[in-house]
Order: structure tokens, then C-alpha cells, then sequence
């Protein structure tokens, strides 16, 4: 099915996802003030999120990206193409645009951790606790949502609707 406006209502204005990123970065700003910084980016959904938070945060960073693919559907999960760089002694920070069950942030967050980075923290700009499967939280969450399904900013249903500005809910 392709995606139509007609299917879609608004959830979060392009302004009002602004006003929650710049909220994230100075909190983020301030606990990494002195210190540099690298982002990790799980592809392809934060990429969007990323480009706008790392330009309101005024420290050295470095973005790093990482693609997991999962097997089957609730399956296994693997690297489908890793980082390169070396994170050993630096801070870390995962940038998601949405957690839900947790599943593949989890895996990712082990798989990091093996590397021995100085700290690993976790940036969501909206947090879906009723999916979780797995006790995960985020260290820095923008907005907390309802179990719907959401499509724009980097979000997609069935890979349309990434470039949308706004985010939008699905409706049923
Ligand atoms: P998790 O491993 O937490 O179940 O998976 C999180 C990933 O699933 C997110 O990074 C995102 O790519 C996708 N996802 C989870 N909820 C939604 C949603 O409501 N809309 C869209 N478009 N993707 C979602
Ligand atoms: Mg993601």
C-alpha cells in the first residue's frame, strides 16, 4: 500500500520536533560539557534526528553509523554494517529516533559495551514503553508516546514517508 496523507495524522509539527531537539542538546551540551563526543546512529531512521540534534550541540563530536538486521521478525539480530572507528576511552552517546520494544537498541548497547567505551548513553527523541519486551530506558528521551504507529522525520511505513517533516500517527 502506498502511503497517503489521508492515512496519516499529524502528531508533532516540524517546529515543535525542533523545540524537542534543542531541549535534548543542551541537557546534552551541559553533561558533556569539556568532553568529546561520538555519536552512533542506527540506520536509516536516525538520520534525520542526528543531523539536527549534532548541530545544536557546540562540542567535538564525530557521527559514526551502524545498520542491525534482524533475521526474522522477533528473531536474531546482527551487524549488518558496523562502525568504523575505534571507541575505546570515548564517550558515547546512541542517537534513536524511536524505541519500542528495545530489542535492537539492546543488542546494540552489548555490542558497544564490548568495545569499552568511557560511557555509553542512550538519546531517544520519543520512547514507546507499553512495546518494550526488554527493561531498557534511555538516559535522554524527547517525548514519551502512546503505542501508535508513527511516520515522518526519518519514520517510515514501508520505506515512504522518511521525508517528512512533520511526524505524523498512522491511523488503523
Ligand atoms: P526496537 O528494537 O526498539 O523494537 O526497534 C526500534 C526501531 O523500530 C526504531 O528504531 C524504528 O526504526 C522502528 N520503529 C519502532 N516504532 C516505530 C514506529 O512507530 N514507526 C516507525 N516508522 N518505525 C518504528
Ligand atoms: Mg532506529
Amino acid at each position: 500500500m502506498s502511503l497517503i496523507k489521508d492515512d496519516l495524522s499529524l502528531y508533532l509539527t516540524h517546529e515543535e520536533i525542533q523545540n524537542v531537539v534543542v531541549e535534548l542538546a543542551n541537557r546534552i551540551e551541559a553533561d558533556y560539557a569539556g568532553k568529546e563526543l561520538i555519536w552512533i546512529c542506527p540506520l536509516r531512521g536516525s538520520i534525520h534526528f542526528i543531523a539536527d540534534i549534532v548541530r545544536c550541540i557546540h562540542l567535538p563530536q564525530q557521527v559514526e553509523f551502524v545498520q542491525l538486521k534482524s533475521l526474522s521478525k522477533g528473531g536474531a539480530i546482527t551487524i549488518q554494517k558496523d562502525i568504523s572507528t575505534e571507541i575505546k576511552g570515548k564517550h558515547v552517546l546512541v542517537a534513536e529516533e524511536i524505541i519500542d520494544s528495545g530489542r535492537g537498541l539492546s543488542f546494540l548497547i552489548r555490542h558497544l559495551e564490548a568495545s569499552r567505551p568511557a560511557s555509553l548513553k542512550v538519546v531517544t527523541l520519543l520512547d514507546k514503553p507499553a512495546r518494550r519486551d526488554l527493561p531498557l530506558r534511555a538516559d535522554y528521551i524527547g517525548r514519551v508516546i502512546e503505542d501508535r504507529f508513527v511516520v515522518g522525520y526519518g519514520m517510515d511505513y514501508e520505506e515512504l514517508g522518511r521525508n517528512y517533516k512533520d511526524i505524523h500517527y498512522l491511523k488503523n
